[in-house]
């Protein structure tokens, strides 16, 4: 069995967010720890955060997968943009105390035009600086779908990173089925063929967590837009094989597709059917 869930808005707070998810069907859920397109974060009711735990322990929910906002970017060019992210990415991982031992999600970065090989250090000096070995939290790199300058458009580009991070225990990868494919990754004719190369790049013990989403573009792409299951281009065949894979097992599932509540929970249902 996998847990499956989907993105909720974080805007009522912790609490709320874990009722959205069982009235949708799910046992796990992103969310963004500030508004996707940046700025101030909200403050944190300790007493929210504690109910939620509480809420998830009795209805045995997976790890949650928070998501960094878009706006982050630790390797870019311009010294303001790349100082506000990397204290960005600081305070969100201290504020993930309160919900301890679950996922933060972040996206790699775009190196504008220094080039993967200048970023690639930059980024993991921001984990660096940012992550604390009090930090009860494993930090996830997202797998990109290589549009523009994006980094981590490929297993060797996380592993480099991954290489220079000191807490490298805390270090894990979340595997998005929509940008690996679009990257260039054969999920639908020879998705183990994927996860041996996964394997012997990063290593399987980093697979964390899957964004599980259906592409708009063909293989190889490097476009990044998400749709939704069945109605892309990797089709509902190859996205059962990929949750229902023995190697994945035990691990949270995230739909990131162009839904509503309606549709998130028809997406959710369709995917615990196929463990029966
Ligand atoms: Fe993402
Ligand atoms: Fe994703
Ligand atoms: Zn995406």
């Amino acid at each position: 069995m996998i847990f499956i869930g989907n993105h909720l808005s974080s805007s009522g707070g912790f609490l709320a967010m874990g009722k959205a998810a069982i009235a949708l069907g799910a046992d796990t859920f992103a969310f963004f720890t500030r508004n996707p397109r940046g700025g101030q974060a909200k403050p944190i009711d300790p007493e929210d955060a504690k109910a939620l735990i509480k809420l998830m322990e009795e209805n045995n929910f997976g790890k949650l997968v928070a998501h960094a906002p878009y706006t982050m970017n630790v390797c870019a060019a311009k010294e303001d943009i790349k100082e506000f992210s990397r204290n960005m990415l600081a305070d969100d991982l201290d504020r993930m105390q309160y919900v301890p031992g679950n996922y933060y999600n972040f996206h790699p970065g775009s190196h504008v035009s220094q080039g993967a090989d200048v970023a690639i250090p930059m980024i993991a000096d921001a984990i660096n600086f940012a992550f604390k070995e009090e930090h009860q939290t494993t930090l996830l790199l997202e797998t990109m779908a290589g549009k523009g300058s994006e980094v981590g458009r490929n297993f060797e580009e996380l592993r480099a990173i991954i290489d220079r991070v000191e807490l490298k225990d805390k270090v894990g990868v979340c595997f998005d089925t929509c940008h690996t494919w679009d990257g260039g990754y054969d999920n639908v004719n020879n998705f183990d063929a994927v996860l041996k190369e996964f394997d012997d790049v990063i290593g399987l013990d980093r697979l964390k967590a899957v964004h599980l989403n259906d592409s708009k573009n063909p293989f190889d792409s490097h476009k990044d837009r998400h749709e939704l299951l069945g109605e892309g281009t990797l089709g509902l065949d190859a996205l059962k094989y990929i949750v229902t894979h023995e190697k994945l097992q035990g691990k949270p599932f995230i739909l990131e597709t162009p839904n509503d509540d309606a549709g998130y929970k028809k997406e959710i249902a369709l995917v615990r059917s196929w463990f029966n």
